[in-house]
């Protein structure tokens, strides 16, 4: 059998100073000052393309610590496993959940050394959180590692994070590598999913598209915008939540799924790109 070739995001960039890093570009899109020359380049032709391109980083951030925040407080579980959890930045995960239960246990996964050195220089006090190295694309790396095993027990409740990491992922197997991660999660686990968006509205796909071709055809090689249908073919198995007063169950922009207050001024349409969506599993 032909070994499945792997996405670049699958190759960690180590120390070479010459390619950019999803996580830094990201961190750097979030205000974080680990960003390399190679990096700003890359962040430099985004916003030449689409001056509101930060919407989108600021967008799924935002989705991310409210969807924490509610699965901490309303559903009170107390085990997180966050693949691709990028580099600390001011409010993480452990840092969200633990407010409510200073008892919560969280792992993060990350593949990029800086992001792994960083979590773990910051997770050194604290006993309930770990940072793995693995690649969150092979699905037993991450579920039989044995970190990850001393840290979540997966016959209970787990909230699983992939927030910004399957569009970083090629081709079609999005939905398989989901598939098994739902399939290792115990009835009353929660999935928190965001991923880059092609509304399929034309004005709207050419911003995705202006987006999309300087990450996968530049030097970090990876970045797709995928339909609502391609989006919830990776979520099946589970029941996804109303993303708010108004929307059927589903995925909404990242700004849209439970907002801190009413919106003053129209989402940009970098802002409509990027899309989250919270399920549980029966
Ligand atoms: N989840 C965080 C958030 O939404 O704020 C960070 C998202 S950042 C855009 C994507 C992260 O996924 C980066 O830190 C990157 O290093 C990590 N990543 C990408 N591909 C990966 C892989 N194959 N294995 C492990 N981590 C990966």
């Amino acid at each position: 059998m032909d070994t499945p070739t792997r996405s670049p995001s699958q190759i960690p960039v180590g120390v070479d100073p010459t390619r950019p890093s999803i996580a830094r570009v990201y961190g750097g899109f979030l205000g974080g000052k680990d960003v390399y020359d190679v990096d700003r380049q890359v962040m430099n032709k985004i916003n030449a393309a689409v001056p509101e391109a930060v919407d989108i980083a600021r967008g799924n951030r935002g989705f991310l610590n409210r969807a924490c925040r509610f699965l901490a407080v309303q559903a009170g579980l107390d085990q997180y496993l966050d693949c691709g959890s990028g580099l600390p930045t001011a409010e993480n995960t452990h840092e969200i959940v633990q407010r409510y239960n200073d008892e919560a246990r969280v792992v993060y996964i990350d593949n990029d050394p800086v992001v792994l050195a960083h979590g773990r220089a910051l997770l050194e006090s604290n006993d309930n959180v770990h940072m793995v190295s693995a690649d969150i694309f092979v699905p037993p790396e991450v579920l039989e590692n044995e970190t990850v095993l001393r840290g979540i027990d997966f016959s209970r409740p787990v909230v699983l994070l992939q927030v910004g990491t399957l569009h970083h992922l090629e081709g079609d197997s999005g939905p398989a590598v989901m598939r098994q991660y739902i399939d290792a999660l115990a009835p009353g686990s929660y999935v928190v999913f965001s991923h880059f968006f092609d509304p399929e509205v034309p004005e709207l796909t050419e911003i995705a598209r202006r987006i999309e071709n300087i990450l996968v055809n530049g030097p970090m090689g990876a970045g797709r915008f995928r339909t609502r249908t391609e989006i919830v073919a990776m979520l099946e198995g589970l029941e996804l939540i109303k993303p708010n007063a108004l929307a059927e169950p589903g995925p909404a922009p990242c700004d849209e799924w439970w907002p801190d207050g009413p919106r003053l001024t129209p989402l940009s349409g970098a802002a409509r790109c990027i899309v989250g969506a919270v399920g549980r599993k029966p």
